[in-house]
């Protein structure tokens, strides 16, 4: 039942969503290795730890036949589990090392993405926190140029317990007087004031924001204004934002009604998918698949699409 479901993602990485049997073979490295370096198996929950996992799989996202390759991979991967409409995101400075410009790099990974039929994946460009500003001022500029043409929005990403969202305004403010739709990264590694102050810049959309629950009030505001909670149960746990699967915050935030939905985050580093994120969900925390086709409808009302285009998946869905 859940496997035919058709289904909608918000949040995947597409550097964290590489098949390591890719790897393997264009490095010519023993797939165990190439498995060691890119999924998280430590006990230790850290969020630093998390993100240096995706170190070998950007190695090979340094010329278009390697960006072209992941990204058709994670459509075929997408579509395998019935996706019909996804945003998958990535850093697009971190694919130039070797010299592409951002604008090939945009290039190769639409043209990856467009070799495979009856799903539709939008780009959502990503600012780093460790950049400086001129860097991702360039991800805006790249975004307006592409926006409508695959890319659909930006978003803020990397270390938040090193580099605190609020520091990150003159960006926002940037981009929302461009009319550049923008989600971001808040209340995963750091907390409440992270996401008190994503929501100053005008976002609708949280990556993760599950840290809200410590604060009732925040949490009421979220769901009265319509903030999605682009919420990644593995992932989360992984990075210490979440106890257990049982206690993840998705439980309150859905039974508070706030806007939600599942996501993989990162499909390799995680080792997971999305039917196998929803089914944990569905086991431990009980939501039956009316709970999760709520869900769907909750991210496609807050995907980065125009009116026609959500009129035309919510029907599918
Ligand atoms: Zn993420």
């Amino acid at each position: 039942m859940l496997e035919e479901l058709k289904k909608i993602e918000l949040h995947c990485h597409l550097d964290g969503s590489v098949r390591p049997s890719t790897v393997s073979e264009i490095l010519n490295m023993p797939l165990e290795e190439a498995e060691k370096q890119m999924c998280f198996k430590e006990t230790k929950k850290d969020l630093n730890e998390y993100l240096s996992k995706f170190d070998l799989p950007l190695s090979i996202m340094q010329d278009k036949s390697g960006l072209i390759r992941v990204s058709k991979e994670l459509a075929e991967d997408m579509k395998k589990e019935n996706i019909i409409y996804a945003e998958v995101r990535y850093s697009p400075h971190k694919s130039t090392l070797k010299g592409l410009s951002l604008e090939e790099v945009v290039d190769a990974t639409l043209e990856g993405f467009n070799k495979v039929e009856g799903i539709k994946i939008n780009i959502i460009l990503c600012m780093m926190r460790n950049f400086d500003y001129n860097t991702n001022l360039e991800v805006i500029d790249l975004a307006e140029k592409y926006l409508g043409k695959g890319v659909c929005a930006i978003d803020l990403a990397g270390a938040e317990g090193l580099y605190p969202t609020y520091t990150f305004e003159d960006l926002f403010i940037e981009a929302r007087k461009r009319n550049i739709p923008f989600t971001i990264h808040a209340g995963e590694a750091d907390g409440v004031d992270s996401i008190k102050s994503a929501i100053e810049f005008g976002t609708k959309r949280l990556g993760h924001g599950v840290k809200s629950v410590e604060d009732s009030s925040l949490v009421e505001y979220t769901c009265n204004n319509h903030i999605l909670y682009e919420v990644c149960p593995t992932s989360n746990i992984q990075t210490g934002a979440s106890f257990s699967y049982d206690e993840h915050q998705l439980k309150t935030l859905f039974k508070e009604k706030c806007d939600v939905c599942i996501n993989t985050d990162n499909r390799t580093v995680s080792n997971t998918t999305l039917t196998n994120e929803i089914k944990i969900m569905m086991s431990h925390q009980g939501f039956t698949i009316n709970n999760i086709r709520y869900m769907f409808r909750c991210a496609l009302k807050h995907a980065f699409i125009s009116e026609k285009e959500y009129k035309e998946y919510i029907k599918k869905i």
